[in-house]
């Protein structure tokens, strides 16, 4: 009789560990926002949570998507040289906090730099290296300053006529931000989500059986790999260990570039030069608990790079730079 309580210690035992092999786990991989995202979720509304969590995101890129014709940012830019354009209350949110990352940043991170982005061409057919002083002409349209926001009529103009907003380095962000609230919303307690360098993490890893026998426990914390700049997709520089829900977020100049006369250039552009940024990274990685503020300013560290580094990091969890003889910088860690 005396054993009885350690016999059913070891059913309940069985049978939690029982329980934590079920918590089964769903993967899903989709082409949207110009880049692979993978969703990785668990537990028993993981297929409907993912499947909602896609259809966001194909909303968000069809609402931000400054290359499609259609979205409400291709709007503003048709017209707000013009007039005053009202927008949802989303995207007026949305452009009220760039422009205040805009602020923190110093102008390194600046969602108006379309006019000079569009004349470098990276990621379309045709990019060039263009001439000085067709740079210097697109530098005058830019400027987050030139953004005037009418918080009442939640309308938004542009300063300058000839401005447009791009909010390329905030959108997957923005996008993996919402993920995590519908992931959520859904009772979802474990979950990655990966929109291309952009990772956020829910709980942790469940495990199966009988990794969980072996280890004593039901779940490890999920491992997030940091790309090598120089190697193939996949090759990994450093991993960071997500002991809570944060965001993982890298901008690197391998993502998207062209070569001229042996000169790479990439499409993250330094907004004092109108050149693409040349700050001795290759790649800069924020860890935050924000997707909007963590994609700005993994963009803006790359920017301005290592030496003037510490206003950012001061925002971020955790920053990791690697420079351009991948060297690995990790500031922050706990
Ligand atoms: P990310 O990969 O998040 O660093 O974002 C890079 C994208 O944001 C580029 O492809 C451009 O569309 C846009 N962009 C480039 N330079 C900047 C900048 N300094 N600030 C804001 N957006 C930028
Ligand atoms: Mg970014």
């Amino acid at each position: 009789m005396k054993y009885i309580k350690y016999i059913l210690a070891a059913i309940l035992l069985v049978v939690a560990v029982l329980g934590a092999s079920l918590d089964f786990k769903v993967q899903k991989t989709e082409f949207m926002m110009d880049t692979v995202i993978t969703a990785v979720a668990y537990g028993k509304n993981a297929n409907s949570a993912i499947n909602e969590v896609f259809d966001e995101i194909k909303r968000l890129d069809n609402l931000l998507n400054c290359h499609n014709a259609n979205s409400e940012i291709s709007k503003i830019n048709y017209e707000a040289s013009d007039h005053y354009v009202k927008t949802t209350d989303e995207v007026f949110a949305l452009l009220k906090e760039t422009v205040k990352l805009s602020q923190l940043t110093d102008g390194a991170f600046d969602i108006t730099l379309k006019p000079v982005s569009e004349l470098w061409g990276i990621g379309t057919d045709y990019p060039r290296v263009p001439d000085k002083s067709e740079i210097e002409a697109a530098l005058l349209k830019t400027g987050y300053y030139n953004l005037e926001l009418n918080e009442e009529e939640k309308s938004v103009h542009f300063k300058v006529p000839g401005m447009a907003i791009d909010l390329g380095a905030v959108a997957k962000g923005y996008a993996a931000d919402r993920a995590v609230d519908i992931l959520k919303e859904n009772d979802v307690k474990n979950a990655v989500l990966d929109l291309g360098g952009n990772v956020a993490v829910i709980g942790k890893k469940p495990l199966k059986l009988f990794e969980a026998i072996k280890r004593g426990s039901f779940n490890k914390p999920f491992v997030i790999g940091i790309q090598n700049p120089d190697a193939p997709r996949g090759e990994l520089i450093k991993t960071v260990t997500a002991n809570e829900d944060i965001f993982v977020i890298t901008s690197g100049s391998y993502e998207r570039f062209f070569t001229e006369n042996g000169v790479r250039y990439h499409h993250i552009i330094d907004p004092k030069t109108g050149m693409p940024a040349q700050s001795g990274l290759k790649s800069a990685t924020v860890i935050t608990k924000n997707g909007v503020l963590g994609d700005a300013l993994s963009t803006a560290a790359f920017v301005i790079g290592e030496e003037k580094i510490k206003g950012i990091s001061d925002l971020c969890l955790r920053v990791i730079l690697t420079d351009s003889a991948l060297n690995v910088t990790d500031i922050g860690k706990e």
